[in-house]
């Protein structure tokens, strides 16, 4: 999608720290960290968020889980950290192509503001 900053970011458009990429996926450092680790791990396929996926995006989003889970050993943060779809305005999300977040490498706090 031409005007969608995440399109762009795998593009090349726009630079990122990329830390993960496969033929679905790609992954970087979150632009404003939240925490010691904040990864964002996003769909090589623009789609909005979790609201409009439908069944043929299951795979897809089991993936992204597991690169999560992926660079959450190679981060040494298995113990405790956390994955995040804000999905919708009122969640704060800012960015309409899907992404999750992999917080961690600190406390967190629950439940979540
Ligand atoms: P949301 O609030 O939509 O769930 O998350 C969007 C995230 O994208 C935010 O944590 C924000 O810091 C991050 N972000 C927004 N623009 C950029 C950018 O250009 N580069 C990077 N690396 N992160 C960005
Ligand atoms: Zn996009």
């Amino acid at each position: 999608m031409s005007d969608c900053i995440f399109c762009k970011i795998i593009a090349g458009q726009i630079p990122s720290k990329k830390v993960y990429e496969d033929e679905l996926s790609y992954a970087f450092e979150d632009i404003n960290p939240a925490a010691p680790t904040h990864i964002l791990i996003i769909p090589k396929r623009h789609f909005s968020g979790l609201n409009t996926a439908t069944a043929e995006d299951a795979a897809i989003i089991g993936h992204l889980h597991l690169v999560a889970a992926k660079l959450g050993r190679e981060r040494k943060i298995e113990d405790g950290y956390r994955t995040v779809f804000n999905v919708g305005p009122r969640s704060g999300q800012t960015v309409f192509h899907l992404h999750l977040h992999l917080v961690g490498g600190r406390d967190l706090a629950w439940p979540p503001g």
